[in-house]
């Protein structure tokens, strides 16, 4: 086996090779061909699953300078080392099934990375560095022991697929909602209890897996006619046979704390709060671009954060909405959205800014 391996380096070495396939050799150290004298200055792709290797060199991209691809996957690797980041031209990096179980913070040096693999490994927490790589548009960190997604990632504009299911995560973090060019968002099997009100807003996203976080309760409704996966979430299949009220108090324990309900069907009044916000936020929105407000509203930076980016929008006028929301609950059953998916226990909550929008907004209409 060791003369094929080095028969096989030699070879790549001599005829400068792109590619080397070094998969199920049995591998329990780099091997010290790959980095003598000066390495495979050609070499593009690196194929090394299912081997045993625990960790890799630190002169990795000093010796394989011009790496775009390295797949690792299925092997034992415990730790790699802060000089991953000088791999300057990677794109592609999978570590899946490995016993990761931390990321230093270096990864976010790999400013060409497309694609990041890290599923089936022991991470509990990803480096908040991961906001920094421009590039990518892929992240799989299915099967870990996440908590939490670092906010940062709100920074990839490129992102388009991102896997997070079997991990402990209790939210979705808001910022998710801001990324542009995001398309499948999967989180199944986790501890989400609810999702932001503005998830799915974007037109790009067409793919959401929430399957089996049993605590969850109703969907924005922004996820109306997009691809859901759901079961094992959502109010229960009795919502028809108890009382409309009792099933929307159901439907808002879903709702993230700072949301304030005090709308019911019979409120013809929205609060004095709202109102001033939803005001101001005309007003700032209007303004010619890179103005600041005049010193008559100058306001503290909370509450410019929250003009920024408001709770959500009413589903029906597309008003801003910031500390009270009218929910209206649809089971799922009700829509064209039951035949699709035949999982009658969710229900969409659409969310209006005022009783009036409440009572005239309809998922068909
Ligand atoms: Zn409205």
């Amino acid at each position: 086996m060791a003369a094929e391996l080095h028969q096989t380096i030699f070879m790549a070495k001599q005829e400068r090779h792109k590619n080397l396939f070094l998969n199920y050799k049995n591998l329990s150290m780099f091997p010290v061909e790959l980095l003598k004298d000066e390495g495979l200055q050609f070499l593009e792709r690196l194929y090394m699953k299912r081997n045993s290797l625990t960790t890799l060199p630190d002169n990795l991209a000093q010796k394989l300078p011009n790496l775009i691809e390295l797949y690792l996957h299925s092997n034992n690797i415990v730790i790699i080392p802060e000089a991953i980041g000088n791999l300057a031209r990677l794109q592609s990096l999978d570590l899946s099934n490995n016993a990761l179980q931390l990321l230093c913070p270096e990864i976010g040096r790999l400013r060409s990375l497309r694609h990041l693999r890290l599923s089936n490994n022991q991470l509990k927490c990803l480096p908040p560095e991961i906001g920094d790589l421009q590039d990518l548009e892929t992240l799989d960190v299915a099967v870990n022991q996440l908590a939490s997604l670092p906010e940062r990632l709100h920074r990839c504009p490129s992102l388009q697929n991102l896997t997070a299911d079997h991990n402990l995560l209790s939210h979705v973090p808001r910022q998710l909602c801001w990324l542009r060019r995001l398309n499948q968002l999967s989180m199944a099997a986790n501890r989400l209890t609810f999702l932001p009100l503005d998830l799915g807003r974007s037109r790009e996203l067409q793919f959401v897996f929430v399957d089996n976080n049993v605590n969850l309760k109703g969907l924005p409704s922004y996820l109306y006619n997009k691809v859901i996966g759901c079961s094992g979430c959502g109010v229960s299949s009795f919502v028809a046979e108890r009382d409309m009220g009792e099933a929307l108090g159901e439907a808002l324990a879903g709702l993230p704390a700072e949301v304030k309900v005090i709308g019911s069907q019979a409120d013809n009044v929205v609060p004095l709060e709202e109102l001033a916000l939803r005001t101001l936020h005309r007003l700032y929105h209007r303004r010619p671009a890179g103005l600041s407000l005049p010193p008559p509203i100058s306001l503290p930076k909370s509450l410019l954060d929250l003009l920024q980016f408001p709770l959500g929008h009413c589903h029906r006028c597309s008003q801003a909405m910031f500390t009270t929301v009218y929910p209206k609950l649809f089971p799922l059953r009700d829509t064209a959205l039951a035949g699709v998916h035949r999982r009658t226990t969710v229900s969409f909550v659409a969310y209006c800014c005022s009783s009036h929008c409440l009572r005239t907004f309809n998922l068909q209409g």
